[in-house]
């Protein structure tokens, strides 16, 4: 038996279908940026194409279109750092003006389209990263709040880390109140993806066996964390 199908055994999960179309519905696209899913663009980049990963730009898209057709709002997190300003334990990644800190190719467009949010983040958690210092105010809550939204469909990369750790917050703030009309944090399985670093490679690259993180095996993981938290999870939105 695989890890993967031992982990379906002792941590499943389970995903239903959600309609977004019946509430007032926003989409949060996390990260899907050139340096975390663009073949090469970087150090934390796919090495190669990955389905996984593939599978994420494509199912973004998707539901961006059917978001903005139906007018909808869309907000992106952009993973973005200052040059030379490390953001520990991760080797430099999505510096500002490499290139790898905006949208891949197939969601470029969203750049300039009429009800898109850009929030560019310095850190994994974009609940946190839409923190402005200066004003105490935050981005991701006060457009929740502007659209008084009813559900939010997560999509992005990765899926048990920057898309882990934006829902479990936004889990938290919800029930303390900071988005009144927020019901749903819905985390659409096939819209997210995670990096696929096997034992094997972790070896050849010289990093130690701590850095190993297969790629199903962690998806998995990360989805039911979300989900014992609160989150729903869905296989299809409609
Ligand atoms: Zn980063």
């Amino acid at each position: 038996m695989s890890l993967l199908a031992d982990l379906q055994t002792a941590l499943p999960i389970a995903a239903k279908p959600f309609d977004a179309a019946e509430l007032r519905s926003g989409l949060v696209i996390v990260d899907a940026v050139n340096g975390f899913a663009t073949v090469g663009a970087g150090y934390l980049a796919p090495p190669e194409p990955n389905d996984q990963v593939i599978r994420m730009v494509g199912e973004s898209e998707r539901l961006a279109r059917l978001f903005l057709k139906r007018g909808q709002p869309v907000a992106a997190f952009l993973d973005t750092h200052e040059p030379g300003k490390a953001e520990p334990p991760y080797p430099p990644h999505c510096e500002k003006g490499t290139g790898e800190e905006n949208l891949v190719p197939a969601l470029s467009w969203l750049e300039s389209e009429k009800g898109v949010a850009l929030i560019r983040k310095d850190c994994i958690n974009g609940f946190i990263g839409s923190f402005d210092l200066e004003t105490g105010r935050n981005r991701i809550v006060d457009w929740v709040n502007a659209h008084r939204l009813e559900a939010i469909v997560v999509t992005g990369i990765c899926t048990d880390i920057c898309v882990m750790d934006f829902v479990l917050t936004a889990l938290s703030a919800r029930n303390h109140g900071m988005m009144p009309c927020l019901k749903d944090i819905v985390v659409y399985t096939d819209g997210c993806a995670t990096y696929d670093l096997p034992m094997a490679a972790t070896r050849i690259l010289g990093l130690p066996p701590t850095a190993c993180h297969p790629q199903s095996e962690t998806h998995h993981v990360g989805l039911y964390l979300m989900a014992s938290r609160g989150a729903w999870l869905a296989d299809s939105i409609g």
